[in-house]
């Protein structure tokens, strides 16, 4: 048996002989308490975490490099399975999905590659309808990305997007989606009168408001587009305003003092003290759909509250992934301001979302809204 520092706090084991793997988790175990203590330089406690990849090197192993190969993956897995320290034994499911996450990540660069350079567009956007709740007018649209795969066909964003974020793609692409919708939005406003109150919703993520200066991007897309900056939103996580950052603070700032609205997505479901909205005062808190899906069943008082803290705070409230007529009649009932969900339309391809627009459609309060849009073949995602 062997072990070996792999750097910082990183650490691997290779075992030349069958293991007893009760044996080697004992040791492993103890290796990871002993690091456990605090240890103590001068006034000040240090804690020290490892993470340990460990690997049997018998038989199918040609070269040392190799080895320490499989021993670095198995120690990446335990870094992202035990934040606070812990041990992986090597597997081979984790050369598969090291390879799959490989060959997403070459395909999304080709694909961008030639999106930017205008050779093939493999992405496309889609719009989901979102809905005042009092009057049943169509507000606006939230902002949808797809990747029409060559082999699979169309993706969805929660299978690349953390790709993107990971390797830094997501910022051409942000960007491509950012400029996309905003001139789709300026056509829409400039062929029908009843769109000139629209909104467009787009997703940024982390990423993309780290950026120096991207506040002043979105202000010179604004001019280039002729959009009033109160037509379009920006929809960020809990994590991107927790990160709390000098420069988060600095570009929330500037995109306020645009007139640009922020609103914040998946509310409900980070980890995070509400002491941030304090410091980041966003214009609407989307009520994460899982929350949503207990109204049909008699469980309401979450919604509630975080509508009643979205009007408190000065905010507006819209509820996400509304699935049925029990759910919006619950909605209305408690106050919220607007919704989006399948219920009223799945998100749209652009020429879908133009019909919408051009023989405006309400929704009645007893939920029976014409759905047949939705229905139509323009719907984007076959679910
Ligand atoms: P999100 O921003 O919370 O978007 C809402 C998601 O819920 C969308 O999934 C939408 O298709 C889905 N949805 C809408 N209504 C319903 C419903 O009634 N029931 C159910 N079950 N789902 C509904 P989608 O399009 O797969 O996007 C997933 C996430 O990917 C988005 O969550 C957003 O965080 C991210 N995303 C999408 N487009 C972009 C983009 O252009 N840039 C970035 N950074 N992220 C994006
Ligand atoms: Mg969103
Ligand atoms: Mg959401």
């Amino acid at each position: 048996m062997f072990f070996a520092r792999l750097g910082g706090d990183e650490f691997a084991i290779f075992l030349a002989s069958p293991p007893d793997q009760g044996h080697i988790e004992d040791l492993a175990t103890q290796l990871l308490d002993s690091l456990n203590n605090p240890i103590q330089i001068e006034a000040t406690e240090v804690f020290v975490t490892a993470s340990i990849g460990i690997v049997h090197a018998e038989g199918q192993y040609q070269s040392p490099q190799e080895l320490l190969r499989d021993a670095d993956t198995a120690m990446y897995e335990a870094k992202t399975q035990y934040q606070g320290g812990g041990y992986v034994f090597f597997d081979e499911y984790m050369h598969t999905a090291a390879r799959n996450r490989l060959q997403l990540e070459v395909e999304l660069r080709r694909d961008i590659e030639a999106l930017l350079q205008g050779t093939r567009s493999s992405f496309f956007l889609t719009y989901q309808p979102i809905v005042a709740l009092e009057t049943g007018e169509l507000t606006g649209f939230e902002v949808l990305l797809r990747w029409a795969h060559s082999q699979k066909g169309n993706v969805l964003p929660d299978d690349f997007i953390a790709v993107l974020e990971e390797t830094g793609l997501i910022l051409p692409l942000g960007d491509w989606v950012l400029e996309t919708a905003c001139r789709q939005l300026q056509e829409w406003r400039l062929a029908y009168p009843q769109a000139e109150d629209l909104t467009i919703s787009i997703n940024v993520s982390g990423k993309q408001f780290l950026q120096p200066n991207w506040a002043s991007k979105i202000e010179s897309l604004l001019n280039q587009s002729q959009l009033p900056p109160s037509s379009l939103r920006l929809e960020v996580t809990e994590s991107v305003l927790i990160a709390s950052v000098a420069a988060v603070s600095d570009c929330f700032d500037t995109l306020k003092s645009l007139g640009i609205l922020i609103s914040l997505d998946d509310f409900g479901t980070g980890y995070s003290s509400l002491s941030y909205l304090q410091d980041f005062p966003v214009d609407h808190l989307k009520i994460d759909r899982s929350f949503i899906a207990e109204l049909g069943q008699g469980e309401n008082s979450i919604v509630q509250a975080v509508i009643n803290l979205s009007h408190n705070l000065g905010m507006q409230a819209v509820a996400e992934g509304v699935e049925n007529v029990e759910q919006l009649r619950q909605l209305l009932d408690l106050g919220c301001d607007f919704c989006q969900g399948y219920f009223l339309a799945k998100p749209l391809l652009p020429q879908a979302a133009t019909a919408m627009i051009a023989s405006p459609r309400h929704f009645d309060h007893a939920g029976l809204w014409h759905r047949d849009i939705a229905a139509s073949k323009g719907v984007a995602d076959q679910k």
